[in-house]
C-alpha cells in the first residue's frame, strides 16, 4: 500500500491571560487555549492524525506533560519532530483536512495564514491544507466557550525512491 490515513482529535480549555495559537497563528481573543505547550489544539489534532496514519500512537507518547522541557512549548516544533517520525519511515503528507470548533472568535480572517503557516512548516503548499471553522451552535462545552477543539484527517504517501 502507498497510501495511509489517519485522524485525529484535540481540545482545550479556554482560559483568561493565554495567548490564543491555532495552527501556528497567534489569534486576537480574550482567552488563550490552556495546556502544557502553547495548547494549539489544531496542531496537535493534525500531529496525532500523522501519527495514527502509521499506527505511531499519540502525541502523549512523544510529549509527556510532565516533561519540563515542552513547558510553553511551540507546537510547531513538537510537529516537526513528527514530521521527523514519518519521514524516517519514507512517507510524507499527501494533503490535510480539518475542522476548529470555536463559538468564539471568528477564524474566518485567519484561515489563510494558518493554512499558510502550517504549508511552510510541512514544506507543503497550502492547497494542500484544508481548514474549515465551525461554531457549535452555542450547544455544550464549546458552544458556551468553555473551549476549542479540532479534528484533522491526514492522508500519507509513500515516498517514491529512485532506483
Ligand atoms: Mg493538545
Amino acid at each position: 500500500m502507498n497510501i495511509r490515513i489517519g485522524n485525529g482529535y484535540d481540545v482545550h480549555r479556554l482560559q483568561e491571560g493565554r495567548k490564543l495559537i491555532l495552527g501556528g497563528i497567534d489569534i486576537p481573543h480574550t482567552k488563550g487555549l490552556l495546556g502544557h505547550s502553547d495548547a494549539d489544539a489544531l496542531t496537535h489534532s493534525i500531529m496525532d492524525a500523522m501519527l495514527g496514519a502509521l499506527s505511531l500512537g499519540d502525541i502523549g507518547l512523544y510529549f509527556q506533560p510532565s516533561d519540563p522541557k515542552g513547558a510553553g512549548a511551540d507546537s510547531q516544533k513538537l510537529r516537526a519532530e513528527v514530521n521527523q517520525l514519518v519521514g524516517d519511515r519514507g512517507w510524507c503528507v499527501s494533503n490535510i483536512d480539518s475542522v476548529v470548533i470555536a463559538e468564539q472568535p471568528k477564524l474566518k480572517p485567519y484561515i489563510h495564514a494558518m493554512r499558510d503557516r502550517l504549508a511552510t512548516t510541512l514544506a507543503l503548499d497550502s492547497d494542500q491544507i484544508g481548514i474549515k471553522a465551525t461554531t457549535h451552535e452555542k450547544l455544550g462545552p464549546m458552544g458556551r466557550e468553555e473551549g476549542i477543539a479540532a479534528y484533522a484527517v491526514v492522508l500519507l504517501q509513500k515516498v517514491m525512491q529512485n532506483s
